[in-house]
């Protein structure tokens, strides 16, 4: 069966699953091999559950007519998401980069779906199952799609844009996130830039951060709208921005206040606004759409815990984030302050270095406790009143148990895998 076969039974179909825990009836189901499950031997079960069809790449669980039998079923998958993509024909406006991906994305269809009927990527779909998954979740209905796209390696962004083929592009930052798979920061670059190259390849448009010289350069060459402050030449010029904590900018026209916390999301909400822009909703419909964006998921979420004021960012840390994240809060005009700071995962060989330049970053913020939690940081333990390490979140439970949080405003950011967020618990 070749893929305009399979199209024409999947557009027959309700929606498309890879998991029979979240089956929908009337589905396509596809069966794709994880690292621990064989999911062709979930096929039976799918059929059973409602699905219309189920492709698999194994003929030892062929059912009947309803079976579609592939040689790879992740790659047809792959292969249907492009072709679906280029049957609907909609405007696709891709972003990926190292940190801020899913707030901008989120921020981009608040804003976008003021106009047009928009569909976004889910959550954090944003992989070689995700990217295929969002693109064959739009119809058409669907009037501008939005897709995230995540990397850790070289070549992947260049893999996501060719299914994609996205007309639009948009890169966050350029960070120190995921340095292992990437090789450095050099190699971020170089990958996250598969997109610039992308769309000058089919002289499509990018989204420009000026305040960025990363993105001035490596967009050489490519269709640009731009957005910077106090820039006379960007297409769209920021007046003012400022955090404490909620960011709030100064547009030439209107003026935002939103529920984001940390300068960095300055740049997230500049990015959805120019995009706006671009696609011309009104202003007062940007601005209504951004002041309504409330982050939910631990990303720099502010809760009070009786006299505690908590800035979450427990969702994820790497050594940007980490860094932008105690840039914002040392500024912030508040007393008794404190940040609570987990181990950044998946760094490599350069792990040892950039946890120690942000433990050096803390040792002159005078008016700041700081607490360090996990192996890494531990290495870098000194002797100092404002900072104390623990290497484990149980011994820092421990501690936990012997103070008392008053009237103190407190950071909390660490990678997934700190799960730092079990500290609410004891404030
Ligand atoms: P993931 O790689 O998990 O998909 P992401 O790129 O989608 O992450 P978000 O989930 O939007 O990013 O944000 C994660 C964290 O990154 C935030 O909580 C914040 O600490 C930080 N962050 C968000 N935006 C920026 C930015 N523009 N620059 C630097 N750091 C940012
Ligand atoms: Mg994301």
């Amino acid at each position: 069966m070749n893929i305009q076969d399979i199209h024409n039974l999947f557009l027959k179909c309700g929606s498309l699953s890879i998991d029979t825990r979240k089956i929908e009836k009337d589905s396509m189901f596809f069966a794709i091999k994880g690292e621990n499950f064989d999911a062709n031997t979930f096929a039976q079960e799918a059929l059973n559950l409602g699905a219309l069809y189920v492709v698999i790449d194994n003929e030892d669980y062929f059912i009947d007519d309803r079976t579609i039998l592939v040689q790879n079923s992740l790659e047809t998958l792959q292969e249907l998401a492009k072709f679906h993509r280029s049957y609907l024909g909609l405007p696709i406006v891709a972003l990926t980069g190292s940190n801020g991906k899913t707030t901008t994305k989120e921020l981009i269809n608040a804003v976008l779906s003021k106009k047009f009927r928009t569909k976004a990527t889910i959550g954090n779909l944003n992989n070689h199952i995700g990217v295929p998954l969002t693109l064959l979740s739009f119809t058409k209905e669907t009037e501008i799609g939005i897709v995230e796209m995540g990397a850790n390696h070289q070549k992947e962004i260049e893999f996501l844009c060719e299914i994609a083929q996205p007309d639009f592009g948009y890169i966050t930052n350029f960070g120190k996130a995921h340095l292992e798979g990437f090789g450095g920061v050099e190699g971020v670059i170089k990958g996250k830039s598969e997109m610039y190259q992308y769309l000058r390849s089919k002289d499509k448009t990018a989204f420009v951060n000026l305040e960025d010289p990363i993105q001035i350069e490596k967009s050489d060459g490519i269709k640009t709208f731009t957005f910077g402050v106090k820039r006379d030449n960007a297409d769209l010029d920021i007046n003012a921005i400022q955090a404490n904590p909620f960011v709030e900018i100064d547009f030439k026209d209107f003026s935002v206040k939103s529920h984001l916390i940390g300068l960095y999301n300055a740049n997230n909400i500049n990015a959805a606004t120019a995009i706006g822009r671009y696609f011309e909703v009104k202003d007062q419909d940007i601005k209504e759409a951004l002041e309504n964006y409330i982050p939910a998921n631990n990303r720099s979420q502010l809760i009070t815990k009786g006299s505690n004021e908590i800035i979450l960012d427990a969702y994820n840390a790497n050594p940007s984030s980490m860094a932008v994240a105690i840039a914002n809060f040392v500024q912030l005009d508040k007393e008794n302050k404190i940040m609570i700071l987990g181990d950044m995962f998946e760094l490599g060989d350069e792990s040892a270095e950039e946890h120690k330049i942000i433990v050096d970053s803390v040792l002159n913020e005078n008016n700041v406790q700081t607490y360090f939690i996990g192996k890494a940081f531990y290495q870098n333990k000194i002797s100092n009143d404002r900072i104390l390490f623990f290497e484990t979140f149980d011994s820092f439970k421990d501690f936990l148990q012997t103070i008392k949080f008053e009237n103190n405003t407190i950071l909390i950011k660490g990678s997934r895998g700190m799960a730092l967020e079990r500290t609410l618990e004891f404030i």
